[in-house]
């Protein structure tokens, strides 16, 4: 099948290559798609210019535009069963996983689509009678989405739902590693009548099908999100053509733990906050910051449980978390464990491949608990990106918030406590883009999602998520025009 959509068109890619995408929990292959390189996405950003420059999309109202991203809610929602099978075999998450995935994608194109229309801009006082004045919102032009492999349609509905509602036309790249939903995507928004060109697939790897998004002069702006070396790659090239740019990039999240919060509920989550996923996910609370006197009971409930999560594929019902992405990630989840220990970590559980000859044939890797950790350690400062949880121990409420700040990222964090003035201050002085108190991972479109420091550039979400793919124009016109004899001449 030719699974590069451009100009309205599927196609298959120039050199006609393809790729095969196998389930990460037992390699059976889940698709074989078109792998396209860099003449494809020249392709595909010049049919987004035209669409741009000389088709409707741009000029169609915003409340048009927010009905079409309604049906595509509602054909999405339709095919739901469908979307969130080919999720899982991409990725290997458990079904359950992909179905609630799914459905924040639907929420997330809801919400885009509701408030299609309903904010005309502002109208500025200027203190004057003879002048009105008003700021207006448009579209920034040919967007360039490049999308990770760990939620890979959620984080590209983030990206396509508010970019189209504001009137851009745009260019997804997803990873390479999981196409099929953004395929599956752009059917939906096909079908829900979405004008040629106005949105655009290119598959294929990062540097061939993704770096022209960031290297085109005809592209206005690359909203990325994966991990901090390629987003900072991605900056620098795009800082040669002045182009707006949007980084999601990755956490080394704390989860606070206070010895007075309710203790059943802060080890479920603590639980739930690094091992969702087999902790691939952006927001992951892979450091567990536990107050001293707590420490110790409190570790030992999380390493008694962190034994028994069950892993298996995304069909086994029994499943509770899934395998890794790839072998390649594995290696590397394993070195950063390795530094840990080597670094003076104490290993309480996990540290190695599942002995189930049944998982074999996936990239399993056990929950681990690392305790003892400190800062300076790698595994605690740099984001392994697997199901791995460093133990640090804190005194008091200043020493809690140092530790958690003490990173250069600053995604999300949560903080447990009972005394809700603790938790106001703690949630208020971290230096992260969420804060949970007594939660993890909730979060909602309508509220903003991104990073402080080299958690990224921008948010995503909520007002701001669609402001960032907006210019702001100011309008000023004099309605009493009058010779206003500055120079005498
Ligand atoms: P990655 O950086 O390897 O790849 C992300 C995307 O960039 C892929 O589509 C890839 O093909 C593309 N890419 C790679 N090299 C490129 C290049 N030179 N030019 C253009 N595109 C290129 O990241 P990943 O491994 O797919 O995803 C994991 C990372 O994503 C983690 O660091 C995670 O924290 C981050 N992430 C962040 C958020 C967030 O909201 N902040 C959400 C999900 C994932």
């Amino acid at each position: 099948m030719a699974d590069l959509y451009v100009d309205g068109k599927w196609r298959e890619p120039v050199s006609g290559g393809r790729r095969d995408i196998r389930c990460p929990a037992d390699g059976t292959l889940a698709a074989t798609v078109s792998e396209g390189t860099r003449p494809d996405t020249e392709a595909a950003i010049a049919a987004a210019r035209r669409a741009f420059d000389e088709g409707s999309w741009p000029g169609t109202p915003e409340r048009e535009r927010g009905a079409l991203l309604l049906r595509a809610a509602d054909i999405i929602e339709r095919d739901a069963k469908e979307f969130a099978r080919a999720e899982s075999l991409d990725t290997g998450k458990r079904l359950v996983e992909s179905e609630y995935d799914i459905a924040d994608v639907v929420s997330c194109f809801r919400h885009y689509g509701g408030i299609g229309g309903t904010d005309a801009g502002r109208v500025i006082d200027t203190g004057r009678d003879d002048a009105v004045s008003r700021v207006v919102y448009e579209p920034i032009g040919v967007c360039g989405l490049i999308t990770p492999w760990n939620y890979p349609l959620l984080q590209a509905s983030w990206k396509v739902a508010p970019a189209l509602l504001a009137g851009n036309t745009v260019v997804l790249k997803p990873s390479e590693l999981t196409p099929s939903t953004s395929i599956l995507l752009m059917r939906a928004l096909q079908e829900a009548g979405l004008p040629a060109g106005a949105a655009n697939l290119v598959l294929g790897a990062g540097p061939e099908a993704g770096a022209p998004l960031a290297e085109s002069p005809a592209v206005d702006m690359v909203s990325f999100t994966g991990g901090l070396d390629t987003g900072r790659r991605l900056m620098a090239t795009a800082a040669a053509t002045v182009k707006k740019v949007a980084l999601e990039l990755g956490g080394k999240n704390p989860n606070v733990v206070f010895a007075d919060a309710d203790f059943e509920t802060a080890v479920d989550f603590a639980l739930t906050a690094v091992f969702l996923h087999s902790g691939q996910v952006c927001s992951a609370g892979a450091r567990l910051i536990v107050e001293d006197s707590l420490h110790d009971a409190f570790v030992e409930e999380v390493v008694r449980r962190a034994r028994r999560i069950r892993l298996g594929g995304p069909f086994d019902p029994q499943a509770e978390t899934g395998a890794l992405i790839s072998a390649q990630h594995r290696e590397k989840v394993e070195a950063y464990v390795a530094t840990g220990l080597a670094e003076g970590a104490v290993l309480r559980c996990g540290g190695g491949r599942p002995a189930d000859r049944a998982l074999a044939a996936g990239h399993f890797y056990l929950p681990t608990v690392l305790d003892e950790c400190r800062q300076d350690m790698r595994v605690v400062h740099e984001e392994s990106f697997g199901p791995v949880l460093t133990v640090e121990r804190f005194r008091d409420e200043d020493d809690a918030v140092r530790i958690a700040n003490d990173t250069e990222f600053g995604l999300a964090g949560a903080v447990w406590t009972q005394d809700a003035g603790k938790a106001q201050r703690v949630a208020r002085r971290l230096r992260h883009g969420t804060v949970w108190i007594n939660d993890y991972h909730p979060y909602v479109p309508q509220a903003e999602w991104g990073g402080f420091g080299h958690s990224g550039v921008g948010r995503e979400l909520g007002r701001t998520g669609l402001d960032e793919y907006r210019e702001p124009k100011h309008i000023w016109q004099n309605i009493q025009p009058r010779p206003q004899r500055w120079f005498s001449g």
